[in-house]
C-alpha cells in the first residue's frame, strides 16, 4: 500500500511540485501518488517519501533556465581542475575547507571584522538546510516572503520544519511586519529573490534583522549582481546568516559549493549540523583559485558579473519593447509575467531556447494576479544568446 502523506504537507508539496513544473502537473496524477511505489518504501518517513525528485531539461541549444554564469568559470579556477593532482582523488579532503575562511571574510569585504566567521558547505544549499537543522527543531517554523527559492519548502519538509509563507508587499519589497509577526524560529530572506529577481529595501531587511524572534537566514546567492548586500549587518546582529554560493556569478555550480557568513557562535552549530567532509577536494580548491585576487580569479568574475548587469540592464528594455512585463531585475536573470507563459515556453523549447517556465505562483502581490500567476524566469548570457533569444521570442510573438 502507498503511504500518503498528511493532508497539510501534500497540499504544500503539489504546490511546490505545480510551481516547479508545471509541465509536468498538466493533467497528470499529482506527483506524491507516484512518490513511493514499493512497498519498502512505505518504511521511509512520509515527509520524505513524499518529496518529489527535482527535475531539470537538459539538451537544449541554449539553456537560459538556471541562473548559471552563462560565460563560464573563471579562468583560474578551470587550470586548477586540468592540472589537479592525483592526490586530490585519492586522499580525502579537508573536513571543514577552513583554509577558505579568510579568504572569503576578505572577499566580503568584512576581513577586518572581528568575530565573524564562514562554514562552506556543498553548495549553499547544504547551508541553507544545514541552518534549518541547527537552529530550528521538527515541528518548529520557518518564515519566509513568496514566491521565493523553491528549494526553502523541500528542505524546511526534509528538517521537519513547518512553513509560514508570507506575500510580498505589492511593490514586491519584504512584508517585514508580517514576517515578524510569525514569530517563527527561522525567517528566511532572499535578496535579490529568486525567481522575481526583486530586490529588498534595507528598511524592511533592518526592520526583520532587528525584530525577528529567532534566526535570519539571508539568501544573497546573486550579491555579485546587486545594487546592495547586507553583509555590513553581521556585524551588529548575532542572529543573521548570509548564505552564498559560487554557482552563479563563479560559475562553478558543477562543484556544488557554497558559504555561510555570520557570527563565530552562530556559525559553529551550523558547522556541526552539517558534517564533516561534505566539500570535494576538488571544489575547494577550485574556489581557491576563483578567488585568488588576478585578472583569471575573482577580477575575471567582477567584470563578468558587471557585463551580466549590462546585458539584464539591455535584456529588459528590449523585452518591453516587445510589450512584455518584466519585474526590475537586481539579479542575473529577468522575471516576465504573462498568462502566456506556458504557450512562449513550449514555442520557445521548438527553437531551442529553454527558459524556465513557472506556473500557481501566488496571487499577491497584485501584479501576479494579472498574469494569472505565470511567468517566465529568463537567465542572463552573452550577447550572441541573448540575440537568439530575442529572435526567438519575436517569432512566436509575430504567430499569435
Ligand atoms: C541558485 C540559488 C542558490 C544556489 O544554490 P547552490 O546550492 O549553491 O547551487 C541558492 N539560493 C538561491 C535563491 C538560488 O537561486
Amino acid at each position: 500500500m502507498r503511504s500518503r502523506p498528511a493532508r497539510g504537507v501534500r497540499t504544500v508539496l503539489d504546490e511546490f511540485h505545480s510551481f516547479c513544473h508545471p509541465e509536468r502537473s498538466e493533467g497528470s496524477a499529482p506527483f506524491w501518488q507516484h512518490a513511493m511505489t514499493s512497498p519498502l518504501s512505505s518504511l521511509a518517513r512520509a515527509a520524505i517519501g513524499a518529496l518529489p525528485r527535482y527535475q531539470t531539461d537538459d539538451g537544449f541549444r541554449i539553456d537560459l533556465s538556471d541562473n548559471t554564469n552563462l560565460w563560464g568559470p573563471p579562468p583560474a579556477a578551470l587550470r586548477l581542475m586540468q592540472a589537479a593532482p592525483a592526490q586530490l582523488l585519492s586522499r580525502y579532503p579537508t573536513t571543514y575547507s577552513d583554509a577558505l575562511s579568510a579568504p572569503l571574510l576578505r572577499y566580503c569585504g568584512i576581513g577586518q571584522q572581528p568575530g565573524l566567521d564562514v562554514v562552506v558547505g556543498c553548495g549553499s544549499d547544504d547551508i541553507l538546510d544545514s541552518t534549518m537543522r541547527a537552529f530550528g527543531a521538527p515541528g518548529d517554523s520557518i518564515a519566509y516572503s513568496t514566491p521565493t527559492f523553491t528549494m526553502i519548502p523541500v528542505y524546511a519538509q526534509l528538517n521537519g520544519l513547518s512553513l509560514s509563507p508570507i506575500p510580498f508587499a505589492d511593490d514586491f519589497d519584504v512584508d517585514a511586519e508580517r514576517l515578524v509577526d510569525c514569530r517563527a524560529k527561522i525567517t528566511y530572506l532572499c535578496a535579490p529573490n529568486n525567481p522575481t529577481g526583486t530586490r529588498a529595501s534595507r528598511a524592511a531587511v533592518e526592520y526583520v534583522v532587528s525584530n525577528a524572534q529567532g534566526i535570519v537566514l539571508m539568501d544573497e546567492a546573486y550579491a555579485e549582481f546587486a545594487s546592495e548586500t547586507f553583509v555590513d549587518l553581521l556585524s551588529r546582529n548575532e542572529r543573521l546568516v548570509i548564505a552564498r554560493t559560487f554557482s552563479k556569478a563563479f560559475g562553478l555550480a558543477g562543484l556544488r559549493i557554497g558559504y555561510g557568513l555570520g557570527a563565530r557562535d552562530t556559525i559553529e552549530p551550523i558547522a556541526r549540523a552539517r558534517g564533516p567532509y561534505k566539500v570535494t577536494a576538488l571544489a575547494e580548491q577550485a574556489a581557491a583559485a576563483a578567488l585568488s585576487e588576478t585578472d583569471d580569479g575573482v577580477e575575471w568574475v567582477q567584470r563578468h558579473a558587471r557585463e551580466a548587469v549590462a546585458v539584464r540592464e539591455w535584456l529588459t528594455g528590449a523585452l518591453r519593447a516587445l510589450g512584455l512585463t518584466v519585474l526590475p531585475s537586481d539579479a542575473n536573470f529577468v522575471l516576465v509575467l504573462t498568462s502566456n507563459a506556458t504557450h512562449l515556453a513550449h514555442e520557445l523549447r521548438k527553437h531551442g531556447v529553454l527558459v524556465r517556465l513557472l506556473r500557481g505562483l501566488p496571487s499577491q502581490p497584485r501584479a501576479l494576479a494579472e498574469c494569472g500567476g505565470s511567468a517566465l524566469r529568463i537567465g542572463v548570457g552573452p550577447w550572441e544568446t541573448m540575440q537568439a533569444l530575442l529572435s526567438a521570442l519575436e517569432e512566436v510573438l509575430s504567430c499569435g
